[in-house]
């Protein structure tokens, strides 16, 4: 038995709060590492976990996890995360989401909560009933809200892009071959954008059918999904699932160039050494998908339009400039040196 202040991702959170709610059933973490710049933004999850300590280093790492990304964006918020601890059949109720808004809602602010896995946009406006401080609404077209898919998707472009720029000294994706894991709402926008620019596709999904749509609209190619982590290309950008880049698999890939929107893509900390070594330029997930993130708070906080949340993604590629800059410069990896950059940003 080890206590909270124990667990490797606690790292200094400024509070971590324990929800119950017995008339719903609610029981809830809400993580909250840093408002140094910021109220603490970040989703909330609605998962099954084995056991409660699973939930609560699930909050911790993901809260530590806002906190450097919404830094590394360079929006005015903090790191903070949620987790609903859900029964295994994953009920959820009105009363369970009303509780959990109010418990946001007696934070005033400290923490701002938005749609993660489980959650839904409907979820959104439930809470939306209980607590102000919530994002991701539904928006009149042309508002800054909604989906932040296609925001995420600009920001990996731009980051593939600029990732380009630098390994192989090319300007335009113009027949560079790009290998895409996913076909879903990150990956989908960051192809056609690709392709528009003349970019070869290979893309695989679990999803046959998603995959083939959407190599068939770009004229690009589908290939097995165990099949994409070894293609010979220019890029490898992961847009589906997290830890993907493990020992064994960094040791097989056969690109310059890893950039993709999937989060949390490398499986253990000395994975982005492990890329580096090999001569691969990695660009830090949480730093090229912030997309979203920038889109959310922009909503949130009310402070820009439309074209404030392009010129604000637009600063991912000078972002991921600087961190590889400073790698080349101190021969640390990209991983570590993102890291270091969002800790100085958060005054730790
Ligand atoms: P999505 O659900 O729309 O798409 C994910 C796709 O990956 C699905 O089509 C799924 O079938 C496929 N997939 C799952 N396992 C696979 C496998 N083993 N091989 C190949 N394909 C597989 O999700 P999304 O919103 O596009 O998000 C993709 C990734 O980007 C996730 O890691 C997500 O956490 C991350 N991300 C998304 C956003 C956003 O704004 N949507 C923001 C930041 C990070």
């Amino acid at each position: 038995m080890h206590s909270l202040w124990d667990y490797p991702d606690f790292d200094g959170h400024e509070v971590v709060h324990f929800v119950t709610d017995r008339a719903s059933g609610l029981c809830a973490v809400i993580a909250i590492h840093s408002t140094h710049l910021g109220p603490a933004g970040g989703g909330v999850r609605f998962w099954h976990y084995s056991e409660p300590g699973e939930a609560v280093r699930d909050a911790l790492r993901l809260s530590r996890g806002m906190s450097f990304k919404n830094a590394m964006a360079g929006l005015p918020l903090g790191g903070g995360k949620a987790v609903i601890l859900a029964d295994s059949e994953r009920t959820k109720t009105p009363e369970m989401l009303a509780a959990y808004g109010r418990a946001v809602e007696g934070l005033g602010g400290r923490y701002v909560t938005a749609e993660d896995v489980g959650m839904s946009v409907a979820d959104m406006v439930a809470l939306s009933e209980h607590t102000r401080h919530v994002a991701g609404l539904p928006v009149a077209q042309g508002s800054v809200g909604g989906d932040p898919g296609p925001h995420t998707s600009y920001g990996v472009f731009l980051g593939v892009k600029a990732a380009v720029r630098r390994a192989l000294g090319r300007d335009s994706l113009d027949k560079v071959h790009i290998a895409v894991q996913g076909a879903g709402s990150v990956a989908s926008g960051l192809v056609r954008r690709a392709a528009a620019e003349g970019a070869r596709i290979s893309l695989t999904d679990i999803d046959r059918a998603r995959a083939e749509a959407l190599a068939a609209e770009v004229g690009g190619e589908v290939v097995a999904p165990e099949a994409i982590m070894t293609l010979e290309a220019d890029v490898l950008s992961p847009n589906a699932l997290g830890a993907i880049l493990t020992e064994e698999s960094i040791a097989a890939l056969n690109v310059p160039v890893v950039a993709g929107g999937a989060n949390n893509q490398l499986a253990r900390p000395g994975d982005g050494q492990r890329i580096h070594q090999r001569g691969i330029l990695y660009a830090p997930d949480y730093v090229i998908n912030a997309g979203g993130i920038i889109n959310v708070s922009t909503e949130y906080l009310k402070d820009g339009d439309e074209a404030t949340v392009r010129s604000r993604i637009e600063q991912i590629p000078v972002r991921l400039e600087q961190i590889w800059s400073e790698s080349s410069a101190t021969g640390r990896n990209p991983a570590e040196v993102a890291d270091a950059m969002a800790q100085r940003l958060i005054g730790r």
